[in-house]
């Protein structure tokens, strides 16, 4: 794997950041650290990596901001051990955290060339999720539900009912709603037919699409 003293110079004040902009999880940090995220973006534009800001990768498609990647996880409280079903896989970055942090993930990207490079590199450093999955991430993934926790890291217009429903009882969910600026939502299934909602500030993700592509 390459790394280099000037990158992880740069990603040890990309943790101190996180830490000011209030992520305390100390695990959390640690994957930060951990996960060179500079090979999640294109070789030219490495050092770009530990800025805390989104950046363009293929198809026109984005890496989340680093904060926004950590505060999602945050808000999942990831448990070593859960299933964890993610939808948008794009560079792959999110998917290592979560992989680092000892969860077993599914992770569904709906571009084939993304979800191919999402996965060679998430092979070569060694955090390969349970599975990869191309397709469309709206159908979720029922012959492995209900899962404990899903994560989706594009913006749907309204709460995906249908993806709610693959959760276990006292199951979370964090995702982006709406249209042109999302709401960062955590629902929790307190019972079957019951789902408790919170949101958390403005976000801007790329859209949740239809089909495969
Ligand atoms: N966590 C990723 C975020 C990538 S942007 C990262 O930090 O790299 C969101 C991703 O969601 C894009 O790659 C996009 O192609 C994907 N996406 C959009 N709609 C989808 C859908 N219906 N199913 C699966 N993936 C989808």
């Amino acid at each position: 794997m390459y790394d280099s003293p000037k990158l992880i110079g740069l990603r040890n004040e990309l943790i101190k950041n996180l830490l000011k902009k209030g992520i305390k999880n100390k695990d959390i940090l640690k994957a930060f650290f951990k996960v060179p995220r500079h090979l999640f973006i294109h070789k030219d534009f490495e050092s770009y990596a530990y800025k805390d800001e989104a950046f363009p990768i293929e198809d026109n498609q984005t890496i989340s901001q680093p904060f926004t990647v950590a505060f999602q996880t945050q808000l999942l409280d990831v448990c070593k051990g859960e299933k964890v079903l993610e939808i948008g896989t794009g560079s792959g970055f999110q998917t290592a955290v979560l992989v680092f942090l000892g969860a077993e993930v599914y992770t569904i990207e709906r571009i084939h060339s993304l979800y191919k490079k999402s996965k060679k590199i998430l092979d070569q450093i060694n955090l390969m999720p349970k599975k990869n999955i191309w397709d469309d991430g709206h159908k979720g993934f029922e012959s492995f539900s209900p899962f404990d926790k899903i994560i989706i890291t594009a913006a749907c217009e309204k709460p995906p009912n249908n993806l709610l429903k693959q959760l276990k009882i006292n199951g979370k969910m964090v995702v982006p709603i709406g249209k042109n600026v999302q709401k960062m939502t955590l629902f929790t299934r307190v019972s079957e037919n019951k789902f408790e909602k919170r949101t958390f500030g403005d976000y801007r993700f790329v859209p949740m699409l239809r089909n495969k592509n």
